[in-house]
């Protein structure tokens, strides 16, 4: 074990709960996803230390206050989706499962350097991912989708406004410009200029919000609840008939598309430090 790694274990668990306790107050987290986000913070604590800890800290705060914009507009929407406002267990692992690993590794490896820009990369992508559909979700656009610019009914899977696009752009160069200060933290992360750290929060956040749409169009499970006459993601619909599968790959819901996006950021984020 690491010197000094059980301490480190402690201290993240404390902010951690403190963090995550406050996210239930605000109604952002459900009870299992406080457990989800009580795990995530305390490894990337423990194993990453207080300058990984930092971006990750701003995408959960951002995306919880994001997510208490236009409440009234977003519950409409909520008719397509399968969860409400409130980050569950497999949502929270979904956006963090694939930074932890990173961390995890970092630690374990002292490959710190190395990794912290793919780290950096993963969060931007699920940071712009969140921006741009709470943000994007305002529009007063209607939503074309992805693959064929078709007008799609807002919250449809897949669909983008230029507003939501924006937003992803923001969102992933606000976790650039975190992580660039949160290096001034750690003597490890050498190698990093300011401005990769800004290219690359842009061009993953970009990246990731735009894949997750492409899989959202294209292989995300759709359902069909025959009573509504609507197209949902959720297995039973909130009328309470169980909705049948429509299109897509049985199983691969929202949160595994999220998860499969958010890794778009580890190429992005390596690439344009080793070539920018
Ligand atoms: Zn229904």
């Amino acid at each position: 074990m690491p010197e000094g790694l059980l301490g480190r274990l402690a201290l993240g668990l404390l902010i951690s709960a403190a963090i995550a306790g406050a996210g239930v107050w605000r109604q952002a987290l459900t009870w299992s996803g406080v457990a989800g986000a009580v795990v995530v913070g305390t490894l990337i604590f423990a194993f990453g230390g207080l300058a990984w800890a930092i971006p990750m800290v701003a995408f959960f705060v951002a995306g919880s206050a994001l997510s208490a914009l236009g409440r009234e507009r977003k519950r409409a929407l909520d008719a397509v989706a399968a969860k409400g406002a409130q980050r569950d267990l497999v949502q929270v692992l979904a956006n963090g499962g694939a930074a932890t690993a990173l961390a995890l590794a970092a630690g374990s490896t002292g490959r710190a350097a190395l990794l912290f820009p793919a780290y950096l990369g993963v969060l931007a992508a699920v940071t712009a991912d969140t921006w741009s559909t709470e943000i994007g979700g305002l529009s007063r656009r209607p939503p074309r989708l992805v693959t064929t610019l078709a007008v799609v009914p807002p919250g449809t899977s897949g669909g983008v406004t230029p507003l939501g696009l924006l937003a992803a752009a923001a969102g992933g160069l606000c976790i650039g410009a975190i992580g660039w200060l949160s290096l001034l933290l750690d003597a490890e992360l050498t190698g990093l200029e300011p401005f990769h750290a800004l290219a690359l929060g842009a061009l993953a956040g970009l990246a990731g919000s735009l894949a997750d749409s492409v899989l959202g169009a294209t292989v995300q499970e759709v359902r069909w609840c025959p009573v509504c006459r609507i197209a949902t993601e959720a297995a039973l619909h909130r009328c309470g008939a169980p909705a049948v599968p429509h299109r897509g790959w049985p199983r691969l819901n929202n949160d595994a598309v999220n998860f499969l996006a958010s890794l778009i950021g580890i190429p992005i984020g390596t690439l344009v430090v080793a070539l920018v």
